[in-house]
């Protein structure tokens, strides 16, 4: 029998996808054997000039995530604790690469805490393998044509591929 809506563990994974790594899928795969349900939600940073327009951020979440049947990709605007409390969930997962991501993500879990006390976030610690991996790092190899294959999924390097085409051999 399907689980009523409000037993179900829902928890949104919100980031900016800019675009999706293994790191992120690895957060994901691993986050979706722990909750019943899973919303990936991309944010829509007017602040960032991203690479990836939010629809394309949220396609390549889709392609890349097509073997999980309880991920949810959802793209949004508002706060953060805003989302949430729309959609009614109240846990946020997030990742965790190295020490550096710590103060910002404390900070950032403190902030929504108190803007919102029924919102709790659960950090999962990045596999070691992926521990060094950002979007930032694949998109600047990407612009250079190197290779980012074990980085990201083959949806992913064949948008990147796009978006820097290889220029013309020189004569
Ligand atoms: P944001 O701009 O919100 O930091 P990102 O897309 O960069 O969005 O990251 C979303 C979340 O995924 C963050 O919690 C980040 O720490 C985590 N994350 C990013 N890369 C990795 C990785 N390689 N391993 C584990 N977690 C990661």
């Amino acid at each position: 029998m399907e689980q009523p809506v409000k037993n179900m563990r829902v928890a949104v994974y919100p980031g900016s996808f800019d675009p999706v790594t293994n790191g992120h899928l690895d957060i994901i795969h691993r986050a979706a054997k722990v909750f019943d349900k899973l919303i990936v939600a991309v944010l829509n940073n007017t602040s960032k000039n991203p690479l990836f327009t939010l629809e394309e951020r949220m396609e390549l979440l889709r392609q890349s995530t097509k073997d999980l049947t309880n991920i949810e990709v959802d793209g949004f605007r508002d706060l953060l604790v805003n989302y949430m409390k729309q959609r009614q969930v109240h846990v946020i997962v997030r990742g965790l690469r190295a020490v550096s991501d710590f103060e910002y993500e404390l900070q950032m879990a403190s902030t929504n805490r108190k803007l919102s006390d029924e919102v709790e976030t659960f950090f999962m610690t990045s596999t070691p393998q992926y521990s060094y991996l950002s979007s930032s790092i694949v998109r600047e190899i990407a612009k250079f044509h190197g290779p980012v294959s074990e980085l990201v999924s083959p949806e992913v390097e064949e948008a990147l591929r796009t978006k820097f085409p290889s220029p013309p051999n020189k004569i």
